[in-house]
């Protein structure tokens, strides 16, 4: 071995005076704007916890005024409707306390892709829609008939929902279609979005399920991925999503949550999810095994 001669690489720290470690921050050479324009988060937000729609709650004039205005905002944004008629698909319930007969409804937009041979495998995104109204199915002691505005639990997701829709709707299309679904009934048993995967099963089956449950906030600054085992590729292109945004990742394995993403492991799709609200308690099936992986 012998030392490098007047390289420019080297510096002796025990050389004479230390040198200035940190380096001074710089600003970048260029500063994109966002593709996602925080207002029209904040407004879908706001329009779907306003007080007079009483938390969403399922068979409630609250939850179909805010189905309506999710319909409307798919139908702006210039999806194609994917339901049984137009964006909705409805089918008839009774539950609820005390149990009464209701009519639930799904809206389901597509973005058709630009390959033919993938039509029938499109990526689901999906967010619940309902909420807990006056403190059913679920309310915690003091809160029986207050109304639960559902901010986080889950304006969020549906508001990220429809900006990743609107930003996606004026690129170029994907070679996948991308089906965007906002479902009903997740609190009272994920009626849903069971509902929706039983429907895309009988005309194939969808590639992969993206749920978004509850993002308004980033729990210890961690954005969690819940049930990323469900295929080998989720861990890998959340690494990716890591790098790209500065966020750290956590890939959750165990089976905490038991949001709409697990309808889709249930139908044989890999699924994963943004982690449910930091003090919700979960009673959902563990996540079964399952044999697909995703093709990305
Ligand atoms: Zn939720």
């Amino acid at each position: 071995m012998w030392e490098p001669l007047a390289s420019p690489l080297v510096r002796k720290l025990t050389d004479g005076e230390m040198p200035p470690l940190v380096l001074p921050s710089r600003p970048p050479l260029a500063e994109l704007p966002s593709i996602f324009d925080p207002a029209d988060l904040e407004m879908s937000v706001i329009a779907l916890s306003e007080l007079r729609l009483e938390g969403r709650g399922l068979g409630t004039p609250g939850l179909d005024d805010a189905t309506a205005w999710v319909e409307a905002q798919f139908a702006e944004i210039g999806l194609q409707p994917a339901g049984d008629g137009g964006f909705r698909q409805s089918w008839s319930w009774t539950g609820g306390e005390p149990a009464r007969p209701m009519i639930l409804t799904n809206l389901v937009g597509r973005l058709p892709g630009s390959d033919p041979s993938l039509a029938g495998q499109p990526v689901v995104v999906l967010a619940h829609l309902d909420h807990l109204g006056r403190g059913w199915p679920d309310v915690r002691a003091g809160n029986e008939g207050m109304v639960h505005p559902g901010a986080d639990d889950n304006a969020s997701g549906v508001a990220v929902l429809l900006e990743l829709a609107r930003a996606m709707k004026v690129e170029p299309p994907r070679p996948r279609p991308v089906l965007f679904a906002v479902v009903t009934a997740e609190e009272a048993g994920r009626l849903g979005s069971r509902r929706l995967l039983e429907g895309l099963k009988s005309a194939g089956a969808p590639l992969a399920c993206v749920n978004l449950d509850t993002v308004g906030r980033l729990a210890d600054g961690k954005l969690l991925v819940f049930n990323a085992d469900s295929a080998r590729e989720w861990r890998f292109l959340f690494m990716g999503v890591g790098h790209t945004i500065g966020t750290t990742i956590e890939i959750v394995t165990e089976p905490l949550d038991s949001s709409d993403q697990v309808s889709c492991i249930e139908a044989g799709v890999p699924g994963c999810s943004s982690p449910p609200g930091p003090t919700r308690t979960t009673t959902g099936p563990p996540t079964p095994p399952i044999g697909s992986t995703a093709r990305a």
